[in-house]
């Protein structure tokens, strides 16, 4: 409305000017008769005194404009990306936090669109990080001439954006406009004359105004959704209740896992592999289970993964490991024949990745007193292929004498298998047992392994044996040594009665 007084001030000083040299003529005029030219020369130095005041009064205040205006330019900066222009984080939570409020009160829908870019890391790493920069800038500027008027662009750092969508009626609307960006990523984003196909994940979280969550947990949906189009290779995933709940259960998890070893929860269980043709025990395979005091027996599908992005292996690793050494110790001690047994001890990734392994492997070998050579260290083929500069610390054990078995062969790991100094044993994936009946090709990929591993000296073992025609079918391609339900499943220890599973256990008794 324009009320400022502030705008009054320059005429308030010129009267004030012309009071002063009215006041001055006055208290001379009362001392004696003033001649004509000192009434026209002191009325207009009043003028003058009062005009170089409102004047100096202006220029002041023209030069606080000035001020203003780089105090506004400051405060601008201080919301918005360097790099891209676009809003900043904080920025974007308050403008959520804003809009949040408005929605429920004009009962609209708000949609919070959660996107990392797919391919940004490749041409950072391979074209520098300026070349990164100028593809930032430019799938900025593209998203910015993508939303309508009344939405909303941030960059919260790296290649990740949100994109605020704001009075929308409903819900598929938000919807609509995250298929509407992705689209535009079909287009190449061109870089010092490169074309680059990038393409984007996008997570969707969406408000109606019914909904209480807060900016922080819309940005949370948004992002977890964001992870599940990305793993999914989806595109767009909408966070819903089914993720909500997951969500809530993943927590439970993680919360429950910190305490579960010392409530003595997490126990190990023992599968025998056998002999087959020497209808003898060649050893065991470790595999963890969660005794949840809520839940009953969890399998390690239902949490290693959770304990893996937690953080959380490495504890667990070290655990099971002294348990399966400790155990294979015990039975040493209660029979000789058990000597000769392997105890199999699965690896997760962070443990191959651990600088440590080895001396903690040998350290916890001495404290068992396990000699080394009964310990079989397995590692899926997907985390060897991906991690081979930490198949070091496995070479300096295999140097003591422990082993190390390719687990779920078959996949790819070809490449890795001329390592024959390094792998001792290949254990065919139970999936490829379970098809052997159905197609020729498992058949022929079963034999090839067992030719490679033959030639290359090493062990095959196969996993997941659940009938007798399988059984019969792998020992005619080769294979003595099995795994599976048919000759039993993983057991706890004190199932595991050394008179019945070690025979010649008798034999040495005094
Ligand atoms: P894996 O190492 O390949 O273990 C073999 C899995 O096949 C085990 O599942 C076992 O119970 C199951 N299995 C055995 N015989 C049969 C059969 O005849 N038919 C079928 N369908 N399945 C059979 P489990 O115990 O659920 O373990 C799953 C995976 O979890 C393991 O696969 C391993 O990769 C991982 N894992 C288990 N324990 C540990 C551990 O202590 N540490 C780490 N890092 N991973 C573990
Ligand atoms: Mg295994
Ligand atoms: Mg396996």
């Amino acid at each position: 409305m324009g009320s400022d007084p502030k705008r009054f001030y320059p005429a308030v000083e010129l009267m004030a000017g012309v009071l002063v040299a009215l006041a001055w003529v006055f208290a001379l005029d009362n001392r004696r008769e003033l001649t004509e030219d000192e009434l026209i020369m002191t009325i207009s130095t009043g003028l003058i005194a009062a005009a170089a005041a409102t004047a100096t009064t202006l220029l002041i205040r023209l030069s606080g404009r000035g001020h203003e205006a780089e105090l506004n330019q400051l405060t601008d900066d201080a919301r918005r990306d360097a790099l891209t222009g676009l809003f900043n984080r904080a920025e974007l939570f308050r403008v959520l936090d804003e809009s949040i409020v408005a929605a429920q009160r004009q009962g609209m829908v708000l949609g919070v669109l959660f996107l990392d870019l797919d391919r940004f890391k490749q041409v950072n790493d391979t074209m520098g990080h300026e070349a990164g920069d100028e593809l930032l800038k430019i799938v900025a500027q593209r998203l910015q001439s993508t939303i309508r008027s009344t939405d909303v662009v941030a960059r919260l750092g790296g290649d990740e954006f949100v994109v605020l969508c704001r009075d929308l009626i409903a819900a598929d609307s938000v919807v609509g406009m995250a298929r509407q960006i992705l689209r535009r990523f079909d287009d190449p984003v061109s870089v010092r004359g490169l074309d680059h196909r990038i393409g984007t994940s996008i997570g969707v979280a969406i408000a109606t105004p019914d909904d209480s969550r807060s900016a922080d947990d819309l940005v949370r949906d948004a992002d977890a959704a964001m992870y599940r189009a990305k793993h999914s290779k989806a595109g767009i995933v909408v966070f819903d209740d089914a993720h909500r709940l997951q969500m809530a259960d993943r927590q439970d998890i993680e919360r429950d896992l910190r305490t579960a070893v010392e409530r003595g929860e997490l126990v190990v269980h023992y599968q025998p592999i056998v002999d087959v043709t020497g209808r003898r025990l060649h050893g065991f395979e470790a595999l963890v289970r969660w005794n949840h005091p809520d839940r009953g027996e969890l399998n390690p599908a239902e949490f290693l993964h959770i304990a893996g992005e937690a953080g959380q292996i490495g504890w667990i690793g070290d655990f099971v490991l002294r348990q399966a050494c400790s155990q294979a110790a015990a039975w040493n001690e209660a029979s000789s024949a058990a000597r000769d047994l392997k105890m199999s001890v699965n690896l997760a990734e962070a443990q191959l990745l651990d600088p440590k392994l080895g001396l903690r492997v040998s350290e916890i070998l001495s404290w068992a007193g396990l000699p080394p050579d009964q310990l079989v260290l397995e590692l899926s083929e997907a985390i060897a292929i991906e991690h081979v500069e930490g198949l070091e610390e496995l070479r300096h054990l295999r140097g003591l004498g422990v082993e190390v078995a390719i687990d779920d062969f078959g996949q790819s790991a070809m490449g890795l298998v001329k390592d024959f100094d390094l792998v001792t044993t290949l254990k065919i994936d139970k999936h490829f047992v379970r098809d052997m009946r159905a197609g020729d090709a498992d058949r022929a990929l079963i034999e090839a392994a067992v030719t490679v591993a033959r030639s290359l000296g090493m062990g095959v073992v196969a996993e997941g044996v659940e009938f007798e025609d399988q059984m019969v079918t792998l020992q005619e391609l080769g294979i003595d040594l099995m795994q599976g339900y048919l000759f039993s499943e993983p057991l706890a220890a004190d199932g595991i009665e050394p008179a019945r599973w070690f025979p010649s256990a008798a034999d040495t008794a005094p």
